[in-house]
């Protein structure tokens, strides 16, 4: 029970990455918020976190909306008094080659994954200032270090989590809030399961552990960086990928 008595906001809850780190958190003691905008994934999602006996709440909130951000905050610190950890999963893809990447999914993929996270971060860091401790994870992806052709606005995306990331570390290292960000690479869930045959082919030959990623690879790894465990760690981006990118 390495989170017994912990306040968790998972963001994008409601399947996939964010519903696994939901899941772990609580196995280990930790009530959980789960916000999506996915309304019967977040339902069923909260209905699994209760029946592991932790306190659960599962809102309904797009994170590109600072009032709604606000909002789930409060009715958090309602329930239950404080808040320990911030998990930024909430992501979305849109991708297109650059000359033909509409304005919109330019601005829908920054606002989900970049502004959702600065959203989030703020709302959540200002309890953690006042309680002078924090961890925030952010789920970013190795795209964000790498880059990747049709890809420029999630690449974008990312890559400002990092360095928004190293920033943040930065600037609430002195209030003890840890800030580190996980880079996965290809983890089988939804989001990956609409890529075409031939690429996930492809994208294998690039793995050297040779197999894709699951959901509970990255939540482990979550799992560790809010725990004690990794208290002297902060401002890091960490690889889940099983070595795609060295
Ligand atoms: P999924 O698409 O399976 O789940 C993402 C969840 O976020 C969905 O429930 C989605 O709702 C929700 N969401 C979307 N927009 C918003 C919003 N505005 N506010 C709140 N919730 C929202 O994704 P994954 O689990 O695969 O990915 C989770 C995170 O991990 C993402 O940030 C992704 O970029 C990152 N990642 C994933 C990788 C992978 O290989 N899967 C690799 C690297 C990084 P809805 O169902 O309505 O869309």
């Amino acid at each position: 029970m390495l989170l017994k008595g912990k306040t968790a906001i998972v963001t994008g809850g409601a399947r996939g990455i964010g519903k696994e780190i939901a899941l772990t958190l609580a196995k280990e003691g930790a009530s959980v918020c789960v916000c999506d905008v996915n309304d019967q994934g977040l339902e069923d999602t909260a209905k699994e976190l209760s029946s592991l006996g932790v306190g659960a709440l599962g809102l309904k909130v797009d994170v590109t909306d600072f009032s709604q951000v606000q909002n789930m905050v409060q009715k958090v610190l309602d329930k239950f008094s404080k808040i320990d950890i911030l998990i930024n999963n909430a992501g979305i893809t849109r991708d297109n080659l650059l000359l033909r990447m509409k304005e919109d999914e330019w601005d829908t993929v920054l606002n989900v994954n970049l502004k959702g996270t600065f959203n989030c971060t703020k709302a959540a860091s200002k309890a953690m200032i006042k309680q002078r401790a924090g961890k925030i994870v952010s789920i970013a992806s190795i795209i964000g270090l790498t880059g990747n052709a049709g890809q420029s606005n999630y690449a974008a995306s990312k890559g400002g989590m990092i360095s928004f990331t190293k920033s943040v570390a930065k600037e609430l290292a002195c209030r003890n809030i840890n800030v580190n960000a996980i880079a996965p690479g290809f983890i089988q869930t939804d989001m990956t399961a609409k890529l075409p045959q031939d690429l996930r082919e492809e994208m294998l030959k690039l793995i050297p552990l040779n197999r894709l990623g699951e959901a509970s690879d990255v939540a482990n790894l979550a799992l560790f960086l809010v725990s004690e465990n990794s208290r002297y760690i902060t401002g890091h981006v960490i690889q889940v990928d099983g070595g795609m990118v060295m």
